[in-house]
């Protein structure tokens, strides 16, 4: 069985780690209803994506 040949020292393994952390989720207020949604996604609260209406939201 392959084993690694060197113990990874804990500053080797927080250089791997460096980029394990979850990033924030962006978000841009929706041009039609001005709630925060996320880009390139149709807005959840009033159904609207590049200036038209997709999905009619009841309610
Ligand atoms: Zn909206």
């Amino acid at each position: 069985m392959a084993v690694p040949k060197r113990k990874t020292t804990p500053s080797r393994r927080g250089m791997r780690r460096s980029h394990d952390a979850l990033k924030v989720e962006s978000f841009q207020e929706c041009p039609n209803c001005g709630e925060l949604k996320r880009p390139h996604i149709l807005c959840g609260s009033c159904g609207h994506y590049n200036g038209r209406e997709i999905v009619a939201i009841e309610a």
